[in-house]
């Protein structure tokens, strides 16, 4: 697959295609509350933020196991104890796309890796997707880029907020135009003020044609971006987005870690936007029991609950 910044990005098969995202936990730290509020979050950004801006189209639902999940489906599986090299996104025998994501002890973490995943296999199913424009090293010329939406500005510090969850940034197709132009979004927070940008935390990936080698821009220590030759594609790794996921998967999680408190964007917290939820929820509750003509029996087991001291469970 070839595409040229220049032209009309060109989309497979049809325009409106709709793929179906299914969220699944097997770890303890993704309970289904959990589970459920991040898929509503991650369906969110797929169809307001994602959709219009790379013409993709797609539902993300929650699933209780794995065996639930229907046919046609991209499994994305919350798992415990993972490796880096297992982590991301695989390609099962059919040649679909599932993902695994790390658990993590805060649902930021793992929902903005979640939707760092979610919106990578979208725009680029197969993990070889690429687009051509100038390489960031003068002495290259054009070059092929690996079309990972999230890698340039994956780091929390740019992430944003949807329903309260964590969600992360993903850059435009301008991302590759040949020149910063005043008025043009290169990503959806803006927090990518110019093509091919990388952030603080971020990494970008391109093949030179002429020495047929990878390269990368990578911002991982120091004060500034760095370039780094990783060699040709190695074949077993499976796709090109495999290959290069191997090398970062430390990086990437490093950079997510850094959570809530360093994103700048993020808006309200999952605890302020409950609160506003709570208070929603009981005016709902309220009106159900006036129509009811009695009062909601769920509100007052649900107030006992909390009344009940922590730990003992009946
Ligand atoms: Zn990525």
């Amino acid at each position: 697959m070839h595409y040229d910044a220049e032209n009309s990005i060109q989309q497979e098969g049809v325009m409106a295609l709709v793929r179906h995202v299914a969220l699944v936990s097997e770890s303890n730290n993704a309970q289904m509350s959990d589970l459920l509020r991040v898929s509503a979050a991650l369906q969110k950004q797929a169809s307001r933020d994602l959709a219009p801006i790379w013409e993709i189209s797609a539902t993300v639902d929650a699933f209780a196991k794995l065996e639930d999940v229907p046919d046609g489906y991209w499994p994305m599986i919350i798992k415990d104890n993972i490796g880096y090299n297992a982590a991301g996104i695989h390609m099962d025998k059919d040649g679909q796309p599932f993902a695994l994501i790390s658990s993590a002890s805060t649902v930021d973490e793992w929902s903005l890796t979640a939707s760092h995943e979610m919106c990578e296999m979208l725009v680029d199913p197969s993990g070889d997707r690429q687009m051509t424009s100038d390489s960031p090293k003068a002495e290259q010329g054009r070059v092929s880029f690996l079309v990972e939406v999230c890698d340039p500005s994956e780091a929390a510090d740019f992430a944003y907020s949807a329903n309260g969850i964590l969600v992360s940034d993903f850059y435009t197709p301008n991302y590759f135009d040949p020149v910063t132009a005043s008025g043009v979004r290169y990503s959806y927070t803006s927090a990518i003020t110019a093509p091919r940008q990388v952030l603080r935390g971020g990494y970008l990936s391109w093949k030179d044609s002429v020495s047929g080698h990878w390269w990368q821009e990578t911002w991982f220590d120091g004060g500034e971006p760095a370039f780094r030759d990783i060699g040709a594609a190695d074949a077993k790794a499976g796709s090109i987005r495999a290959f290069v996921d191997r090398l970062t998967g430390t990086r990437t999680a490093q950079a997510i870690a850094r959570g809530r408190v360093s994103a700048h964007g993020a808006g309200l917290t999952v605890a302020q936007a409950q609160r506003s939820l709570g208070a929603t929820a009981a005016m709902w509750r309220e009106q159900i029991s006036e129509i009811l003509g009695r009062p909601d029996r769920r509100r007052t087991t649900k107030q006992a609950a909390k009344k009940r001291p922590r730990g003992r469970k009946r």
